[in-house]
């Protein structure tokens, strides 16, 4: 392997729970790291270990306004992620995806920068084929509550596919399947970081609905190296690529498996499945296979093991 050439990256959303990973990683490799967020879901302290390192900056700003700067590459993450946050101000999270999008081809535009969009498998909304591969057009509502953020990462693909078109920019899409690990936001309401935290403090387990639906868990670790990948891809490679493991759980599976491996005395409770809840969900990663030559390596119970240790750090500090 050659070394790699220092390169100056921004990343949107740099003190959430993904783009906290994504810049330690590019850091590590040597580049110019220069995060910004706004920290509606992000914390400082997500990034407070990388403040003393001379080669990473950390600026608040609201991608929803123009953002002017000099950079080779840009990882656009900001956005909440959550249901509980898209939904808390639903016309903000369709701005975000949009706005966001717009503001950072256009800055891609003018430096000629590779850009790189956080799309998500949401974009397949409840999926009618199984598992999800890219060509699927996708089964979404675009009037439910879940609009705001499904709606809004569609059209962002749509302005990057046609700044391709129209201007020529080098753009990579990755669709993106549910991801856990250290630094998600303990009150975010996934349900990863619900069911830990639960867990640790011997609350009820709140399953929604039957628990039959199912998800594709994929560790952090893994998916920022799919990042990575993809953005080194040649000009040609655009995506969208789905990035996401393709083990599937059940929720019930998923809540007996916290409850065993935290040795919790929580019990499991019911509570009501929220509208346009998706039933299935599993990625085919054939695409990011071939064109990555990437797997996910890290098994749930191993990564499930690496998240209940940081919880436990968390909220014992908490304490
Ligand atoms: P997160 O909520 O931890 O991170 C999002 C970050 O964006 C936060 O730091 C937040 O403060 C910031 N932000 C929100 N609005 C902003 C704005 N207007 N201007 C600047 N910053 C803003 O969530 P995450 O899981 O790290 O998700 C990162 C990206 O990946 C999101 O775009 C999300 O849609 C996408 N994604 C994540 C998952 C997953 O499972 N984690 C799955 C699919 C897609
Ligand atoms: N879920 C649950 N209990 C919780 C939180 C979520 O049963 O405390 C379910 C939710 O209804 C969904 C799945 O877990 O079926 C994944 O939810 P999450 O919000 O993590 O992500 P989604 O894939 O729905 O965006």
């Amino acid at each position: 392997m050659h070394e790699p050439v220092a390169k100056r990256i921004l990343v949107t959303g740099g003190a959430g729970f993904l783009g906290s990973h994504l810049c330690e990683r590019l850091l590590a490799a040597g580049h110019d790291v220069l995060a910004v967020d706004n920290y509606f879901t992000g914390r400082r302290s997500n990034v407070a270990h990388l403040l003393d390192n001379p080669r990473f900056e950390l600026m608040r700003h609201d991608v929803c306004f123009p953002l002017y700067v000099e950079v080779d590459e840009i990882y656009n993450l900001a956005c909440p992620a959550s249901p509980i946050h898209y939904q808390h101000d639903p016309v903000q999270t369709t701005k975000v995806s949009v706005m966001g999008a717009i503001n950072m081809l256009g800055l891609a535009k003018r430096t000629r920068a590779k850009v790189f969009q956080t799309s998500t498998s949401e974009v397949y909304g409840d999926p009618t084929v199984h598992p999800q591969n890219e060509a699927y057009r996708g089964n979404v509502n675009p009037i439910g509550p879940r609009a705001c953020y499904d709606e809004g990462k569609r059209c962002a693909e749509t302005l990057f596919f046609d700044y391709r078109r129209q201007h020529g920019l080098n753009v990579k899409v990755a669709r993106i399947f549910n991801t856990y690990g250290p630094r998600m936001h303990p009150n975010d309401g996934r349900v990863v970081s619900n069911f830990i935290v639960q867990a640790l403090r011997n609350e009820a387990i709140t399953v929604y609905g039957d628990g039959r639906q199912t998800r594709s868990f994929c560790y952090v670790d893994d998916l920022i190296e799919g990042f990575v990948r993809l953005m080194a891809t040649p000009d040609a490679v655009t995506g969208p690529v789905n990035l996401g493991n393709p083990a599937e759980f059940t929720i019930l599976d998923l809540a007996e498996a916290v409850i065993n491996l935290t040795g919790s005395r929580s019990r499991i409770v019911h509570r009501p499945l929220p509208e346009d809840d998706p039933m299935q969900r599993k990625p085919d990663i054939a695409r990011a296979r071939e064109w990555l030559d990437w797997t996910p390596q890290v098994k749930l119970e191993e990564g499930l093991k690496r998240t209940v240790a940081y919880f436990e750090g968390l909220l014992g500090r908490d304490a």
